[in-house]
Order: structure tokens, then sequence, then C-alpha cells
């Protein structure tokens, strides 16, 4: 499936479909053509499919299947939850971070248009943490109904957020937590019968499943209504006819990762720090950007100093078979920027790449970019 005449360390972007879950799909192409409303043998077929990838995605999380939306995927989950949250849950203000993905920082943008809710960002520490006691005393503050909404990786630089410490100051204090979990999801351990969370995120193409398809976890204490107005599908959440293979390709993706979680993991660990031992005795010069020791162990995101070949730097490492993404403070060349790196280091004339791995990369690949990056640099 990854083609092998080329580096991918994109994979926080995107990651290769896993042939296991093409097989499944496949099958279920083949096979099943009924309507999941449908009440013949056909549609009770299909709906079965949908329901049990339902169970699937439950038991991993440790919920209720009457808690998990199929959606298309992590954006519409992001923008389902904080939507809704405000127009049926009476949410009058909203604290979240200049850091989150665009998916939330414009749904926060369309809901501040609307006059409903005043919207707070909380203080970034130097490393590009959460300030936590920042969030506390923002909590506190203000007894108006708050929903916070903070990711639980940052897709950009990998930061992690403690989860159960954010989700124990919100609940203390009442408040509803949306937690856009994409880049954790099948990665790191999430249990949301231990962890009070009121939404989470998940998107298949994240987790080696296929794209355009994702859920929305919302916790039964929250009773919302439709996103998508249509028949009754998703329980009324989301009208229109599910996309069943790619519910189903979800399902099977997200049970190979929480199954093999152990070993690829510890493999994108050793291989970041493998990286950024390398690149540290090659080029003392680079720097890494938010907190790598700390952070997710698929994403590096790496500082390079300015140099007159530095806006040509991603091309040139497509030109020379290696896929990874920009993300500079101010944009530059074919470089569009990123408000992650720009807020975190402001005007820095320094040139940002996000590496990110798989369990499919080696320790010859990561040779391999060390070396070819000499002749770019
Ligand atoms: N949230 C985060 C943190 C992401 O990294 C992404 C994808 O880049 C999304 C949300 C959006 O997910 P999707 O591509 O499924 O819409």
């Amino acid at each position: 499936m990854v083609n092998p005449s080329r580096i991918f360390l994109d994979n926080a972007a995107t990651t290769p479909l896993d042939p296991e879950v093409l097989a499944t799909m496949t099958q279920v192409m083949a096979d099943t053509y009924g309507n999941p409303s449908s009440i013949h043998a056909e549609g009770r077929k299909a709906r079965s499919l949908i329901e049990a990838a339902r169970k699937t995605v439950a038991n991993a999380l440790n919920c209720s299947i009457g808690e998990i939306f199929f959606t298309s995927g992590g954006t519409e989950a992001n923008n389902m939850a904080l939507k809704n949250a405000v127009r049926d849950l009476g949410v009058k203000r909203i604290i979240s971070s200049p850091l989150e993905h665009h998916c939330v920082l414009h749904s926060l943008e369309a809901i501040r248009a609307t006059g409903a809710v005043e919207i707070e960002m909380v203080a970034i520490d130097e490393k590009g943490h959460v300030d936590l006691a920042d969030l506390e005393r923002r909590l506190a503050s203000d007894d108006r109904k708050t929903l916070v909404s903070l990711m639980h990786a940052n897709n950009e630089i990998g930061n992690l957020l403690p989860l159960k410490e954010v989700a124990k100051l919100c609940g203390d204090a009442g408040a509803l937590f949306h937690c856009d979990t994409v880049q954790t999801m099948g990665y790191y351990p999430i249990d949301l019968a231990a962890t009070r969370v009121s939404f989470v995120s998940g998107s298949a193409h994240k987790f080696y499943g296929p794209k355009g398809v994702g859920f929305v976890y919302i916790n039964s204490d929250n009773i919302v209504g439709p996103f998508v107005d249509g028949g009754a599908q998703e329980r009324n959440m989301r009208g229109g006819t599910e996309n069943i293979y790619g519910i189903v390709g979800l399902a099977k993706a997200l049970q190979r990762a929480v199954e093999q979680r152990e070993v690829r993991m510890s493999h994108m660990h050793e291989l970041k720090a493998y990286f950024m031992e390398q690149l540290r005795s090659r080029y003392p010069e680079v720097t890494f950007n938010g907190d790598p020791e700390q952070g997710h162990a698929k994403v590096l995101s790496v500082s390079f100093p300015q140099s007159p070949k530095g806006d040509l730097l991603l091309m040139n490492l497509d030109l020379n078979g290696i896929s990874a993404s920009g993300g500079s403070a101010c944009s530059s060349g074919i470089d569009v920027g990123s408000h992650v790196v720009g807020h975190l280091y402001p005007d820095s004339p320094r040139h940002t790449i996000r590496f990110s791995f798989s369990h499919h990369n080696t320790r010859g690949e990561v040779d391999a970019v060390v070396e070819r990056l000499g002749g770019m640099l």
C-alpha cells in the first residue's frame, strides 16, 4: 500500500489504508447494497453492519453505543459538537486555545458571529502547553454556562493535553468539555467511563482507515438535536443514507489500532527519538517546536535556521522522495504558514517542517532523510 520508492513522513495529515481494512471494506461493498433504513433483509443486513461498527467504537472508548454518531470526518464531528452545544445546551461562554485545528477555530468564529456566546482563549506557555492555572482561574471567574474546547494532541507540534486533569477541572466547575481527539484516537487510550468528557471526535483516515468518515461521541447527559436535517439516521442527529463502507472500515481500523497500540506506539516513539538524536548530531543548529519529549509519538516539528534555500525546503524534500508538511511562523514560498508555530514563535524567520511517523516507517528511512537534508539546507 505504501509506495516503496518514497518516504512518507506526513502521517499526521493522513495515513495509508490498512490492507485488512481495505479487504473488509471491499467485501462489504461487494455483498451489501441494502439501504440501512429499509426493513427488508438487505436493509437489515446493512443496518447490522453499522450497529456492529458502533459497538466496536463504543467498546474502544468504554462508552455506550447510543453516544456514538458517525459523521463525514473530524471536521464535521467538531462542528457538530461545538455548534449543537451552543444551540441546544445553553452555552454562553466558550474557553478554547489559539492552537486548535482550523475546524475548531473557524467553527468558533462562526459561533461568535451569531452573538450567542463569548469566546475566550486560554493562555499558552512557551512550550505550547495550555496553562492549566489560567484555565482554572477562567473557569472560576464566571458562572455562565461554559464549554471548554481543547485538543488532546496538537496536529502541528504534537503537544499532549493532560486529558484527565482538564476533564476534572471542567467537571468540578460544571463546564462542558469538548476534546478534539482526532490525532490521538487509536494511539492513546481514552476511557470515557473514567474520564468525564462531554464530546470527543475521531477521523478514520488518521488511524489507517478510509477518508471521509469519522464520529463524534456525545455524552448521554447532553441532549442535542439534529445537525443535518433529513431522515432519522444516526438517531435523528444526521439525516442522509449512511456511508456503510466507510463506517465498517472505520471500525475495523480502530479495532486494529487498539489491538496493536503498544507495538505501533513503541515503534513510533523509538523512531522519533532516533530522528531527533540524528538531527541534533548532524545539524546542531536545528531545534524542535513545542515540547517533543512530552508530545505525540507520531509528530516531530523541526525548526531549521533561516537560509537562502529554506523557502524551498518542503519542495526539495518532495523532489527527493520525502513527503512532509510545512508550517513556518510566516508564509513564504510554497509554505502557507502556521497559526500554531506563528503563535509560539511570532515573526520567526526559521523554517518549520513537520515530520510525522507511522508504524510503517523505518530507521533506514530516517537515515535517508537526515542524509538527503544535507544538500537542502
Ligand atoms: N482535528 C485535528 C486535530 C486534525 O488534525 C484534523 C485533520 O487534520 C481534523 C480535526 C479534521 O479531520 P478530518 O480531516 O477528518 O476532517
